[in-house]
């Protein structure tokens, strides 16, 4: 039980049909609810810190509170940095226990990104910490994106290959459609799998990431907007997508809005239905619930990850 990188739970993960689960922390009651999940589940688990995270709860409280969850539980957990966007957020990490960074230089030209990224492998390495990448661009993606708008935006195949051999990164996240948010795509759902196909097969040992995989699972939606909440047309990744997904090299699955979602769907309905109630634990016990509630489903019916640990 201890602190672990990604390496094992990759290689466990690469040629096979599950995927490990990447969810993200900032508050006790989430470490809780997604580690209660993982060990019934006996699921490889990857608790993530945004920098946003980092700055609201501070690293210190996250990191003890990460330590304290494998202390109860026995678990092997690895700890990783979402979305480090220069060398210094990336090294302050390492430096303070993480067993993962990544390294998003997506925003950056080609040849910056590998720069970018083959700095921070070096310094991630030499400490034994895992680091991922980010080619190609994310956000605000929508299905009827013609081809050539899709080659400027999603990863292009030929280049994930360069970009891996040259920076030497662990892991690789994808751009093939997902988005990061509750709202990602205004029309049909689409995600381009010939393209995961083709990245896998140029870099068949590297395993792939895929951000924002969120379904943002109606009833949740239903259950917020019922109870006062006003999140109208929001729409994720079916989950039978990411299950496909999972059979051509992603390892890695990143979940927060579903997360958000189902907590805040609980202490909604809380709210409503005991208006007397003013203890913080009598509505962030169940929002906790509501947590490993969430995660579960996702291990069992999406990362098909239980009993892989
Ligand atoms: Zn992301």
């Amino acid at each position: 039980m201890s602190l672990v990188t990604t390496k094992k739970m990759f290689e466990n993960a690469l040629n096979s049909d599950y995927a490990v689960g990447a969810f993200n922390v900032n508050n006790m009651e989430i470490i809780q609810g997604i580690v209660e999940a993982a060990q019934e589940e006996k699921a490889p688990l990857i608790l993530q810190v945004s920098a946003g995270a980092r700055k609201y709860a501070k690293p210190a409280y996250l990191i003890k509170l990460v330590e304290a969850a494998i202390l109860d539980t026995g678990l092997d957990i690895a700890l990783h940095l979402d979305h480090g966007e220069d060398f210094d957020i990336c090294k302050k990490c390492v430096d303070d226990g993480f067993t993962s960074v990544m390294i998003d230089g997506s925003k950056h030209p080609f040849e910056e990104n590998i720069k970018l990224t083959k700095e921070v492998v070096e310094y991630a390495h030499s400490k034994g910490v895992s680091v991922e990448a980010e080619l190609g661009k994310l956000a605000g993606i929508e299905d009827n994106i013609n081809v050539d708008a899709r080659n400027a935006t999603f990863t292009v195949p030929e280049e994930a290959a360069e970009f891996v051999a040259k920076t030497g990164v662990d892991s690789l996240a994808v751009a093939i459609g997902t988005s990061h948010g509750a709202y990602k795509f205004k029309g049909e759902p689409y995600l381009d799998f010939e393209r995961l196909k083709e990245i896998h097969s140029l870099i068949p040992d590297t395993p792939l990431v895929l951000h924002g995989a969120s379904t943002v699972l109606p009833e949740f939606v239903k259950k917020c907007n019922e109870f006062g909440g006003d999140i109208p047309g929001a729409q994720g990744v079916p989950e039978d997508m990411i299950r496909t997904a999972t059979k051509y090299g992603v390892c890695k699955v990143n979940i927060d809005t579903d997360l958000r979602l189902a907590m805040t769907a609980e202490i909604r309905k809380h709210f409503v239905e005991h208006p007397a109630d003013f203890d913080p634990r009598k509505y962030l016990g169940p929002a906790r619930d509501a947590i490993k509630g969430m995660v579960q489903h996702k291990i069992r019916n999406v990362l098909n990850a239980s009993n892989k640990r």
